[in-house]
């Protein structure tokens, strides 16, 4: 297996991932969506809302704040240890909010009882109180999987195309796939139609150029086993923190049906 990082932010990664099949590229890509857990706020206790949004509206927009995540000190509730899923500070902690109006509250206006986990965002608006209106809450946060809610999902956008392969012979520089093409990656020139090394990576495989050449001189492919991959992560984790998460939760399915097989 081999990566080559394209592009790498505190949010976002490309990177192209060969010598892999499709099964493994599409574990990494679910992985990161559903199965590295994170913190979001699963309970709200209203103590006063006498805002314009309902109890139920207001704690939706809670829960879908992404917060910044500890993975090393909190663990999903359910396979909690310590509590065996009743709740305590090693997999849920608070965060409280009093505002009262003319004011818009925002999820930087949130106070958290751990220091480290903050919202992702600080100005995610929650909701515009008027003069006079009050919020007040303490929201209750757990580490969840985003198989099983969406407040629980890091990876946002996260896929992935094969790598293209793209073959010119016999050309006789008539020019129609390079004015099809999309992506305007296709060149004509004197010796014929061409496309260059570094924008072979951003052909969407439409195959459109193919369609329009008389001549079938162009060619479109791709690599079965190489993967051009793009995702984004909600805030929870850096691009890099998410794709590192994810591969530990597959080599850690590995191991246990390792383990599982070793005892037959
Ligand atoms: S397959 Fe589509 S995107 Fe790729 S080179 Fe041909 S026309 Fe352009
Ligand atoms: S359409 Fe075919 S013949 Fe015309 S420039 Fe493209 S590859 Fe060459
Ligand atoms: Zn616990």
């Amino acid at each position: 297996m081999e990566v080559d990082i394209l592009e790498l932010s505190d949010r976002y990664a490309k990177f192209v991932l060969s010598n892999v099949s499709t099964a493994f590229a599409n574990s990494i890509r679910r992985a990161m969506i559903a199965d590295v857990p994170t913190l979001a706020i699963e309970y709200v206790n209203i103590y006063d809302n006498t805002s314009v949004l309902y109890d139920e509206q207001l704690t939706l927009r809670l829960s879908l704040i992404p917060l910044v995540t500890d993975l090393e000190t909190y663990v999903p509730q359910a396979e909690c240890d310590v509590c065996e899923g009743e709740g305590c500070p090693a997999c849920e902690l608070s965060l409280t909010l009093s505002a009262e109006g003319p004011i818009t509250v925002y999820s930087k206006d949130l106070i958290s009882s751990d220091p480290k986990i903050q919202p992702a965002d600080p100005n995610v608006p929650i909701v515009e109180l008027k003069k006079g209106q009050k919020l007040v809450i303490e929201a209750i946060a757990h580490m969840g999987y985003g198989r099983d809610s969406v407040k629980w999902q890091a990876g946002i956008a996260c896929g992935y195309k094969n790598v293209p392969i793209i073959a010119i012979a016999n050309c006789d520089a008539c020019g129609h796939c390079a004015a099809e093409c999309p992506k305007s990656i296709i060149r004509v020139e004197g010796t014929g139609a061409r496309v260059a090394e570094d924008d072979v990576l951003k052909c969407s495989l439409c195959r459109l150029c193919e369609q329009v050449c008389d001549i079938n001189a162009i060619k479109i492919d791709f690599d079965e086993n190489a993967f051009v991959f793009s995702m984004e992560s909600d805030g929870s984790y850096t691009a890099r923190e998410l794709i590192l998460n994810a591969a530990n939760v597959i080599k850690g399915k590995a191991e246990e049906v390792v383990h599982i097989l070793d005892q037959l």
